[in-house]
Order: C-alpha cells, then structure tokens, then sequence
C-alpha cells in the first residue's frame, strides 16, 4: 500500500462534471488499496473572481481581508470534491490549510509554509478516509489565514508529500505534462518525458506556470519527485526529479514571461559605489532586480537599466527618483511593454554556440533585443511585450524543428 498526493488545479475542477471526474481519478487509486491525500485549487477562474469582486469594493484591501477573500475558492472546491466523493460511495474528509496543520509565515497574500502538521491528516488516513485538502492556504502565528502567493496549491501539494512522507505527488492539470514551450501557444511544442528539478526550476521562475516555482524548489529540496499529468486524459506525464543518469538536454523548453517592467536610470554619475548604492535603495524595500544593464561611463555620466516584476514597477521608479534628487542624474524612465524570453537546458553549460542559435532565431524574425542575461543554465532576453509569442515561436521553432 502506498501514500499517493494527488493535486488538481483549477481548470480540472472547474464544473460539476469536471469535480466528478477528479472523484473517479481519486477513488480509482484509493480502490487499489492506497490512502489518498488529494490537495485542489478553486475552481476555474474563481481566484481572478475574487480578486476582482475585491477590486470593485477597495483596491487598496489590506492583505490579510485579501487572503480571507482568496481562500473561500479552495473551500469551495473541497467541499465539492467531498460531495463528489461520497457521491460514489467513498469515506472521505475535506480539510482546510489550518485543519491540515499548514502552518506558514506571516506574510499574506505570499506566505511561506514554516511546517506542515500532519497528525490530523495521518488520522484521517488511519480511518481509511480519502483526505481532501484545500491548497493555497495556511495559517499564521496570529492564527490568521493565509494564502501562498498564485499557483501556490502546486507548492501545498509539495509540503503534503515531504510532510507525510509519500510514495508519490502528482500534480493533475489541463495539459499532459510540461513541454518544450507552453503547448496552447507554440502548436509544435514536444511533451518531455522527464526534467530535472534545476531545469524545471528555472522554467517555472522563468514564466512557464504548468508549475509553480517554490514547489519545485520544495520537491528538489526533500527530493520528492513529480508526475506533471493532465487529468483529462490517460496520457503519461512528465516525471520531475533528480538529474541522475539523465541525458542532458541542449535546450528543454523555451518560457515567456510578461510580468516584467523595465526601469531605466539615466545619466547618473559615473564614479565607484553608484550600483551598490542604487540596488541598496531596492533592496531595502526587497524588491527583487532581475536582468541589470549598465552602460559605458562618458562626460563623467553613465545609465543603468535593470527589470523588476511589474507590481513593482511604481515604487522602484519612486525610489529611483528619490536617488537621482540626491546623487544627481538626468531622468527615471518605466517600460511595461516589456516580456522576457529564455531558454533552458542542463547542456548548454559545455555547449557553445547556443546563445548565437537563440540571437539568429530573433534577427530572422527581426526582434529586436534590449537586454541579455544568462547563467549556467539560461539564456534570458528581454524585447517588446508586442513580439513576444512570434519569439518563443522563432526560437522554439530553431532548436527543435530544425535537424
Ligand atoms: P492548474 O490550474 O492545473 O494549476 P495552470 O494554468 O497553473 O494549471 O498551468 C497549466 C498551464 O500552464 C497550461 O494550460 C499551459 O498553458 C501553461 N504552460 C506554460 N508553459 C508550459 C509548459 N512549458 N508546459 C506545459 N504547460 C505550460
Ligand atoms: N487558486 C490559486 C490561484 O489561482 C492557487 C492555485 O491555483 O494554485 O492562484
Ligand atoms: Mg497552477
């Protein structure tokens, strides 16, 4: 008998047929004689609902009233999950974040789970119950709810399966595993059958959201390993784990990422500690700078340009005003229209010629590059938010439909 996490997102929840068919997924492994923790989003767009609903009301909320709204969505699905399950004749409990022991940091609307207290859980599993829980949500020391941030049941599903132990975490969603690019966009995109927890990493930071970025990070950590899966067909998924005797791929997938902003400091002095000072200033108020350009000094002046998410936009560019008052400098401009694109692939590392073949494939199609950052793994550019599905389509289309 094996501990199996089966967690469904929304799209898999989305209706009454849809939570129907996750019962029969659910019930089907339980009937195998395995004890089954299932973990599920909010149903459909009920999250972008809420969110909306909050909006119209007061869109500067505080964030603890915004977590008490957002996880009403997971307790909706649970509830229904359950109904569905005891529908077809099962025992089975739904159970929200605090009641499944999710224990997390303080910060709403992106809190960390600190721990994961599974004595109610492993006494439901005594009881032969199928436990049902609400993703997206925990509590904090002030016992007050909280959410993980967007994406975030992918990481609740995660912290089940270190937490108990598990035999195996499969994330259920309405494609069938990651791919080589997003395959509603890219219609040539391939279904990989394996990635390593650093590549997938890197794709799910980099924009591809089949999973969420910290559950991977989590499942790298306590080396659990994923089935990314859809749950709409029986078609295999993707396995997520540990790079052994894996043959490293040049490139395993293209990602866009549109939730970027490009903020440009222009004419500040060009003298020794500037950057220090000026990435201080942001650090500060932990707003996370990703890809940084810095030109050549000249006439004693020079330019800085760096991206931050867009929810950070305004106030890195308030900040950087403030500075350019007291260090001196010429103006502080925003892009929004801004997307990043990356490639990623273990191999690139002792592969030469990969960045020329990713720059080739954006000069065919005539896109133009503003800034270029890589690492070990990743080649990231950033162009115009206006071209940025016919870029993941050129480079996609150069490296694997090519040779
Ligand atoms: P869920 O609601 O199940 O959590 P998400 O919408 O968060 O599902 O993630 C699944 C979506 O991720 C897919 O519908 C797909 O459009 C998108 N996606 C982006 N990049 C990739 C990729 N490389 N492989 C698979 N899916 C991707
Ligand atoms: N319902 C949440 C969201 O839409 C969490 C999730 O889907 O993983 O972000
Ligand atoms: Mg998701």
């Amino acid at each position: 008998m094996s501990l199996i996490v089966q967690k469904f997102g929304g799209s898999s929840v989305a209706n009454a047929e849809r939570v129907m068919n996750v019962a029969r997924i659910v019930t089907d492994t339980y009937k195998k004689g395995n004890s089954v923790v299932v973990v599920v989003s909010a149903q459909g767009d009920t999250t972008d609902d809420l969110i909306e609903k909050a909006n119209e009301i007061n869109p500067n909320a505080s964030k603890r009233e915004k977590d008490m709204l957002l996880a009403a969505g997971e307790q909706i699905s649970i509830s229904l999950l359950a109904m569905a399950i005891e529908k077809l004749g099962y025992p089975v409990v739904s159970l929200l974040g605090w009641q499944a022991g999710f224990q997390t940091s303080s910060a709403y609307t992106s809190a960390r789970i600190k721990r994961v207290n599974t004595d109610r859980i492993m006494k439901e599993l005594d009881k032969k119950n199928i436990v049902v829980v609400a993703g997206f949500q925990g509590i904090n020391r002030y016992n007050d709810v909280t959410t993980l941030g967007r994406g975030g049941s992918d990481t609740s599903a995660v912290a089940i399966a270190a937490a108990t132990n598990a035999d195996l975490c499969q994330i259920y969603t309405d494609v069938e595993g990651v791919y080589t690019a997003d395959p509603r966009k890219v219609k040539n995109a391939r279904k990989l059958d394996i990635i390593s927890y650093d590549e997938m990493l890197e794709l799910a930071t980099l924009g591809a959201q089949v999973l969420n970025n910290r559950s991977v990070e989590m499942a790298k950590k306590y080396n659990i390993e994923l089935e990314v899966l859809s749950s709409m067909t029986n078609a295999p998924g993707t396995i997520v784990k540990e790079a052994v005797k894996m043959e490293k791929m040049l490139v395993s997938g293209v990602a866009k990422d549109t939730n970027v902003a490009r903020i440009s400091v222009i004419g500040v002095p060009d003298v020794p500690g500037l950057a220090f000072k000026l990435f201080s200033k942001l650090a500060s108020k932990k707003i996370n700078v990703d890809i940084i350009l810095q030109s050549i000094g000249r006439d004693g002046t020079k330019d800085i340009l760096f991206t931050v998410a867009k929810e950070n936009g305004k106030e890195a560019v308030k900040l950087m005003e403030d500075f350019i008052d007291v260090v001196g400098g010429k103006e502080v401009n925003i892009s929004e229209n801004v997307a990043k694109i990356s490639i990623v692939g273990a191999g690139m590392e002792s592969h030469s010629g990969v960045a020329t073949k990713m720059f080739e494939a954006l000069y065919d199609a005539q896109i133009n590059i503003q800034m270029i950052s890589t690492s070990e793994i990743k080649i990231s550019v950033l162009i115009d938010a206006y071209d940025a599905d016919n870029a993941v389509s050129a480079i996609h289309s150069k490296f694997f439909d090519e040779n």
